[in-house]
């Protein structure tokens, strides 16, 4: 059984076993490359889907994409000049999703063959590790969405034009508004004043935008007309209450994952927008939030300039390393727990480098395990104690995904007949040495014969020799 930290009622709480899990993550906002800070999420919501795996639930795995905002918006115009439209804010977007979902494949969240991307009209197909969502797929069922939120009295068109979630009215019926940021958030706070952006400090409670009406010196030819809500486009926080209706027909949400910078106004937001019709209680269940990656001691963002992408990181100077560079980074988030804040360096990623080839190296040592038993993740995802408790072929399997079956090489066993004469004759000599408990001789001699590319075990039934791993 699974016990997990839930930042709705800041304690560990068990995730009961039932048919399935509706697993849901706040995803990328594809306007630029992803950097290692947002990885560390994914990565941590992937490992809340092994765990949750390896313990026998089902998960469904739903990710949002989003497609549109201010800062998508801004790069097609940049892109393709003042007159941009959808279609070219889609081929803008497509470019930085192709590049997020080779980052995925790389740090081994999901592999190009595991996932679906979601178009109107499809049915979704759970065969897949995981669904993404891109929020201009589904323009119409958040237009349906925000009318229906008009309709029960939530949400109003104001004098902009634009359509507003109003919280008073929520608080009337719910009186639960910033929950998940505190019990308290509420108290003192003025309500009423309106907010347009998508990203605010939480000093004063706003009504947020649902629906941003169109503008066109800052939107180009970027809108969707709608006959209630008029042109323009949704608002960042409504997708996410959106994609979970559809990624989940409905039901209520299991587990709903992103950073903590998502507590407010984001996930505060989508709460009350989702609770507004479906009533309380039943939008998600359990809220995991995962700490920020810094640098300096400052977290690590795009308008702080403060990141680096996975293609800026250097492996350090050997020829293997090229290809364990992204497993090393996973690894490195790993060793901290996805609570606690982590510093990166590249001394630290080197570190995890060298720690990450030990472990292939022991891992070949153990062989093949068939019966994968970890200690230490079903308490809130210890990470570190599943380092330090399990198997070096556990972690690489369970942990970073990296299949020690697929490593092993059948054919690293080579016959008598096979061996070239020198090696043959060195093995010889190798077992005279030992008949006479010359060890320090034989220890030599299985040096000279590493040297040539092989290793020689010694077994009940005498020498064998392999050919060396190559890592
Ligand atoms: P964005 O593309 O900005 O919407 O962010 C995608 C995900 O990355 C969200 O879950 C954020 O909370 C998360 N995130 C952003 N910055 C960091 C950081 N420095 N460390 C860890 N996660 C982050
Ligand atoms: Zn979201």
């Amino acid at each position: 059984m699974l016990k997990l930290y839930n930042t709705l009622s800041r304690k560990i709480e068990e995730v009961p076993q039932k048919d399935h899990i509706n697993l849901y993550t706040c995803g990328p906002t594809v306007y630029n490359y992803a950097h290692i800070g947002n990885l560390r999420s994914y990565i941590m919501a992937d490992l809340l889907y092994r765990t949750l795996k390896y313990d026998g639930y089902k998960p469904k795995w739903v990710m949002n994409i989003t497609d549109i905002d201010d800062k998508t918006i801004k790069g097609a115009i940049t892109k393709f000049g003042n007159k941009a439209t959808v279609e070219n804010l889609r081929e803008f977007t497509q470019f930085y999703l192709d590049e997020f979902l080779k980052d995925l494949s790389e740090v081994n969240v999901v592999s190009s063959e595991d996932y679906q991307i979601y178009q109107p009209g499809q049915a979704l197909d759970f065969s897949k590790k995981l669904i993404f969502i891109r929020v201009t797929d589904v323009i119409k069922e958040t237009q349906d969405f925000i009318v229906e939120l008009i309709n029960k009295g939530y949400a109003y068109k104001a004098d902009d034009g634009s359509t507003y979630f109003s919280i008073e009215k929520y608080q009337k019926g719910f009186d639960d508004y910033g929950a998940l940021v505190g019990e308290k958030f509420i108290e003192g706070k003025k309500v009423g004043a309106r907010v347009a952006v998508d990203e605010y400090e939480k000093d004063n409670l706003s009504d947020f935008a649902l629906w941003k009406a169109w503008d066109e010196a800052s939107d180009a030819q970027i809108f969707w007309d709608h006959s209630t809500l008029g042109k323009g486009r949704p608002g960042w926080h409504i997708e996410c209450s959106v994609i979970n209706k559809i990624g989940f027909n409905g039901e209520p949400t299991d587990i709903h994952t992103g950073g903590v910078d998502l507590i407010f106004p984001h996930h505060t937001n989508e709460i009350a927008q989702s609770q507004a019709l479906f009533g309380k209680g039943n939008f998600v269940h359990h809220w995991f939030h995962s700490e920020h990656l810094l640098v300096d001691g400052k977290k690590m963002s795009k308008s702080a300039g403060n990141f680096y992408v996975l293609k800026d990181l250097k492996p350090i100077n050997s020829y293997h390393l090229d290809k364990y560079q992204p497993y090393a980074l996973r690894y490195l988030f790993l060793q901290a727990h996805y609570r606690v804040q982590q510093n990166f360096t590249q001394k630290s990623l080197d570190a995890s480098h060298n720690g990450l080839l030990g472990l292939i190296v022991s891992a070949h040592k153990d062989g093949v395990i068939s019966d994968l038993r970890l200690v230490g993740l079903d308490n809130d995802l210890n990470s570190p104690l599943a380092i330090s408790e399990n198997k070096p072929s556990e972690i690489l399997e369970a942990l970073i995904g990296i299949s020690v079956k697929s490593m092993i090489d059948p054919n690293r066993l080579v016959s008598d007949d096979e061996l070239s004469a020198d090696i043959k004759s060195l093995k010889k000599e190798r077992e005279t040495a030992k008949n006479q408990k010359d060890f320090k001789k034989s220890d030599e001699l299985r040096k000279q014969i590493e040297d040539l590319g092989y290793e020689v075990m010694d077994t009940p039934e005498g020498q064998k020799v392999k050919k060396k791993l190559q890592i």
